[in-house]
């Protein structure tokens, strides 16, 4: 089968090894250098789901040394001063043995790891250029072009989008009064706040806030940055500084209304990019990937393609539907403050507290997908 892929970033790099593995042929267009792929400055949380896919693809074992793993994962409510503490014993049986709960990727390793991984390989043919000469050499076109996708508008593929009004502030800091194996997930009237470890005292804050407050916040001196953080901050976590300098990117919910249009189809952010709440960007990126690596992997679907694309869409539509409403949700329980919602909301952490099964569940939805 000869493929061609539209965008070399993490969706597009994995996507060109895995259906490489299924022995298609693929032609993988990117028109950034490899040193402009890896140069990005962003962290992920992966988990068990990416585990099990770069796994299968015999990329783990090598990725593995370049991630910090953490074994809890706390959620706090910062304003109702509410907490819980996922750890293994929350995720499945199959995932307790890795005793992580996740692991915390840098972009620039994983990228790398990715490109070296490509290389590799004979069956992939990287192309410099945006633009695909003879689309009919193809039996399909797998779009990765990101959220901003051309080819996407090109097509005329519509999605639903709108724009939280919020910018997402990242920056690695050190900090004192944390444990170098835990993660945390903070909800305040802003908006949500990851500090995710980098090992070692270092620590990467993802905080969103409003567009306005995060203007401001941006234009603030480090010291007076630090204050900020400092209030964020659950009691007894301490900043010391800033190690390098705040980024910051808009948030906005992107949800194609079809994952394809003939024999193009759309993975990772070409399809679907949400609030960066709960880490599952990535993760549900590489699903997708995975899912088409099985549908290429079957003879009877290789031999009639054309079922490919509206297959591949029924495969996905469960766990990106599910991801986008949860972390929408997240989203919401975080910025509404209304007093009125305070004892749902201090229900929510007690059931979460008392009940392995609510904990499980919801653990692994964040960790595995639907
Ligand atoms: C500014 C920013 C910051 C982010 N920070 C975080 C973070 O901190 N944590 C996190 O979990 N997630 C983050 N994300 C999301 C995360 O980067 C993505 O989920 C992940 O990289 C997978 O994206 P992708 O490969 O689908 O798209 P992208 O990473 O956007 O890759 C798309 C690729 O396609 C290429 N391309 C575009 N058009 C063409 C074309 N016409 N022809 C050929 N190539 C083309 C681009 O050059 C790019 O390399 C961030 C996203 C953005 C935009």
């Amino acid at each position: 089968m000869n493929v061609a892929i539209i965008g070399s970033g993490l969706t597009g790099s994995l996507a060109a090894i895995s259906l490489a593995n299924a022995d298609c042929r693929v032609d993988l267009y990117e028109r950034l250098s490899d040193d402009e792929l890896i140069n990005r400055d962003r962290t992920y949380a992966i988990t068990h789901s990416s585990r099990k896919i770069l796994d299968k693809l015999s990329i783990w074992d090598t990725l593995i040394n370049d991630l910090v793993p953490f074994q809890y994962l706390n959620v706090i409510d910062y304003e109702l001063n509410q907490k819980i503490e996922f750890n293994k014993k929350d995720l499945r049986k199959t995932d307790q043995r890795y005793s992580n709960v996740g692991w915390i990727a840098d972009h620039k390793k994983t990228m790398l790891v990715l490109l070296r991984k490509i290389s590799s390989i004979d069956n992939i043919n990287k192309i410099p250029t945006s633009v695909i000469r003879n689309p009919n050499n193809y039996d399909l076109i797998v779009v990765a072009d990101g959220s901003n996708s051309t080819t996407k508008k090109k097509l005329k593929v519509p999605s639903f989008q709108f724009d939280y009004d919020q910018i997402c502030i990242t920056a690695k800091v050190l900090l004192r009064g944390v444990r170098t194996d835990e993660a945390f997930e903070i909800f305040n009237s802003d908006g949500p706040f990851a500090v995710l470890p980098l090992g070692g005292d270092l620590y990467q804050i993802i905080c969103s806030q409003s567009r306005k407050k995060g203007k401001y916040n941006m234009s603030l001196s480090k010291a007076l940055f630090l204050d900020y953080l400092a209030t964020k901050l659950p009691y007894g976590i301490e900043v010391d500084t800033i190690v390098d300098q705040a980024n910051s990117y808009p948030i906005k919910f992107l949800l194609n209304y079809s994952l394809f249009k003939g024999k193009y189809i759309f993975l990772g952010e070409s399809a679907h990019a949400f609030h960066p709440v709960g880490g599952q960007g990535l993760n549900l990126c590489w699903r997708d990937v995975e899912s088409l690596r099985r549908i290429v992997s079957t003879p009877f679907i290789r031999t009639n393609s054309f079922l490919l694309p509206i297959l591949y869409s029924i495969s996905r539509i469960i766990d990106i539907m599910s991801i986008s409403f949860l972390t929408d949700c997240l989203v919401r329980y975080s910025r509404i403050n209304f007093s009125i919602l305070n004892t749902p909301k201090k229900l929510i952490f007690f059931v979460l507290r008392k009940s392995v099964f609510a904990r499980k569940f919801f653990l692994n939805i964040m960790t595995n997908g639907l």
